[in-house]
This record gives C-alpha cells, structure tokens and sequence, in this order.
C-alpha cells in the first residue's frame, strides 16, 4: 500500500500541466520531481497566445496561489477579437474585452505559452525539473509502483509516474492503446517580429487581439502576442501530405508561399501580407486528436493528464484542461491517504469532463475550419 505522503512521484514533462500538479504538490509540502526531454527552458520556441478560462485556467492558478502573478503578465486587451471580409477586410464582427462596451461575457486574458511555462517553472523548488531527461517508457511493475526507462536506458522506480508528456506521451501505452489520429485540418504558421514598428499596417489591421477571416476553403487566424509579435495561421482541410499531392516542398519557404498565395488569390492586401510576408519560415502544423471518448481503467501507480490525457483540436481549452488536471491530481494526492485512491478520485473527475469536452471540440473544429 503506496500512501501519498511519502510518495515518490515523478511527472513527465515540464509543460503547463505537469508544472502546475508539481507547484500544488510542492505547496502542500509534498516531494516531486518533473522530467523533462528539452534540455533547457528555451530550448525551442514556446508557442502562441493562450486565454486563460475563469473556472478552469484561472482556477487552477488560484489553486496554486499564481493568480495575481498571471494578472499582472496577462494582456486582457488581448481578448479583443475580430472578424474581417475576406476580400475587403471590412469589419463583419468583433468583439472586446469585459467591461468595454459590446464585450464579451467572460474574463479571458491572453498570456504567451512561455510566459505561462515561466510563471509556474519560477515558482517550484530548485532543482524540481530535470532537464535533458527524455523518457522511452514506463513499466508498472505490479506491486502499485512504476519504473520510469530513459532513453539513455537508465531507469528510476516510483509509486506514481504521471504522463504530462503532451500529444505524443511515452507514458499513455501504460493506461492505454490508443494514438491521436489526424483531424483533416492543417494549419500553417509563420510570425511579425517587432510588429508596431515594422508592420505597421498589419498591426493596425490585427489590433490588440486576434483577427479571423475565412473564405470557403481557407481559414486566417492572426494573433497578437506579447511583444509586438504576431502570429498567423492559414487553416485549410486536406491530405496530412498535402504539400506532396499539390508539389509543394514544405521546407522550401517561396514554395510554401507559391501555394499560399494561390489559395488566397483574390483576398484583401492586408490579409494576403499576414500570410505571406511573415518574418519566419513556415511551421506546418497539422492538427491531430486522440479518439472521443478516451478513457481507461485506472492502472496503479501511473496516470496522465493534459494533452497526453485528452489531445484536442486547438479551439482554446487545451491549456485550460491541463492546468486544471494538474491542481485536480496534486489535490486529489494531498486530500487521499493512498496512492491509488487519489488517482481513482482524480481520474473520476477528469475522464468524464474531458470526454464532454473533446466531443464539443470535435464539433467545433467543423464550424471553424468548415
Ligand atoms: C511547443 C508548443 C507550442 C504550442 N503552441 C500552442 C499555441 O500557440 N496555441 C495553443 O493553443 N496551444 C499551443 N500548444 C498546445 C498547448 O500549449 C497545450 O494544449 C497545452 O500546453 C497542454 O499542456 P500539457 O502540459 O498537457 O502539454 P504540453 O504543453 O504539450 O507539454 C508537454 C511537455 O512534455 C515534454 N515531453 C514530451 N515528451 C516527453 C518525453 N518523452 N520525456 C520527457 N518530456 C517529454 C515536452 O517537451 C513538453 O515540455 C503548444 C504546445 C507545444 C509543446
């Protein structure tokens, strides 16, 4: 019998889930360490602008005694939101932040992945992340604990491995079978550095929020982000080898946008300029999801939470969901006597919620990128 006391827990993966379960665990005294594969915090770009949810995003940074710290990083101007012709880019819809007239009902401010990754690393203990540890497998060993495999092959056994380990998790074959499969829908990236100063025009046009336009075939999500940088997707449905059925070379960034302009032919200068003319080369991000509903019989001493729980369609939750499990699970560890009964409590909360909520998302990425 594992009790949570003296637990040996160890989180897979310093994204915002597993940083926020150590942050609670820590705050009710409780030991942890986090592995994660990069080797440091800036390792790779951090990611885009995320808006954090009352009862779920910000309850969990409350949870973890964050929540002013989030305030004062966050931009709530950030929650503007605009819809645009595509070919004139006359204003159709918009919307503003609470309080302004017209708003929005929903206090959602907007704050950088990295700012948020930043927010929770700076409140855990020293030493608490161990970087450069990527993880091959886990191995429950049948006596309620788990020993994690490096892919150095070097092992470390514990009495609860949870998988925040995002989309592609090393840890979910533990509890189950299943894969994320591809949506249909892929989105291309690129980026404005520095944009008042050196895209004034596209600035302008994005404000301080997001702005969306699409025609039948073609989605344009631009986003600002802290700053001065902003961030465009192009969304269209297709093959996941698209570029390979049209003769694109995805690497190649004037093939990219040779394609690009051909499918935004005929749109407004200023959206053509978002998609076109960014500062980076272009990421390509096709969207996967794991199967609706995903659950699993609770398997002693491992579980997951975040992406590698519930991999969505990005349509704004994912980040929220994984906050949330994490202080759920660091709270369900420090309210239960027994390993195993605070990850049955835990997983009882989630898999239902996360089950409703991937089947919204599922939905609604039909309405977004129709
Ligand atoms: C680089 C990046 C950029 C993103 N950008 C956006 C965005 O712009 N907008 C948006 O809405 N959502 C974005 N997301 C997704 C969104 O951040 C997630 O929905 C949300 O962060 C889920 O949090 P999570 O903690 O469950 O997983 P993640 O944020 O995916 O974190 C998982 C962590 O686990 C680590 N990891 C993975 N495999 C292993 C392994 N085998 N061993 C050890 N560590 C491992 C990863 O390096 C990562 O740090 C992004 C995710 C990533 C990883």
């Amino acid at each position: 019998m594992n009790l949570t006391r003296a637990a040996r827990v160890a989180i897979v993966g310093a994204g915002p889930g597993g940083l926020a379960c150590a942050r609670v665990l820590q705050l009710h005294g409780r030991s942890v360490t986090v592995f994660e594969r990069e080797a440091a915090f800036e390792a790779r770009p951090q990611g885009g602008s995320l808006d954090l949810h009352p009862d779920t995003g910000q309850a969990a940074l409350r949870a973890a005694g964050l929540l002013d710290r989030f305030r004062a990083l966050s931009r709530p101007e950030g929650q503007e939101w605009r819809k645009v012709d595509h070919i004139t880019a006359a204003a159709l819809e918009q919307e503003w932040p609470p309080g302004d007239e017209g708003a929005g009902e929903e206090d959602r401010p907007e704050i950088d992945r990295g700012q948020l990754r930043g927010l929770l690393l700076d409140s855990l203990a020293p030493g608490t992340v161990r970087w450069g540890h990527p993880v091959s497998s886990v191995r429950p060993l049948g006596d309620g604990t788990c020993r994690l495999v490096f892919t150095d092959g070097t092992t470390e056994d514990f009495d609860l491995v949870v998988g925040a380990d995002g989309a592609w998790s090393r840890v979910r074959p533990a509890v189950s079978d299943a894969l994320p499969a591809y949506t249909g829908v892929t989105f291309v990236e690129t980026g404005f550095d520095d944009s008042d100063v050196r895209h004034p025009g596209l600035a302008e046009l994005v404000g301080p929020g997001t702005l969306v336009a699409g025609s039948d075939a073609t989605h344009l999500f631009v986003q600002r982000n802290s700053n001065g940088h902003i961030r465009t997707y192009v969304a269209f449905r297709a093959p996941q080898d698209w570029h390979a059925t049209v003769g694109v070379d995805p690497d190649d960034t004037a093939s990219v946008r040779a394609y690009l302009a051909q499918r935004l032919d005929g749109w407004a200068e200023g959206l053509r300029y978002a998609a076109l003319n960014g500062d980076h080369d272009f990421a390509h991000r096709p969207l996967f999801a794991l199967p609706v509903p995903h659950v699993w019989e609770s398997v002693p001493g491992v579980t997951l939470l975040g992406d590698a729980a519930h991999l969505m369609p990005p349509l704004g939750v994912g980040v929220n969901h994984a906050l949330l499990d994490g202080t759920d699970l660091a709270q369900a560890l420090a309210g239960e006597e027994r390993v195993d009964d605070a990850v049955r409590a835990y997983e009882q909360l989630m898999l239902p919620r996360s089950s409703e909520l991937a089947k919204q998302c599922a939905e609604g990425l039909k309405h977004l990128v129709p």
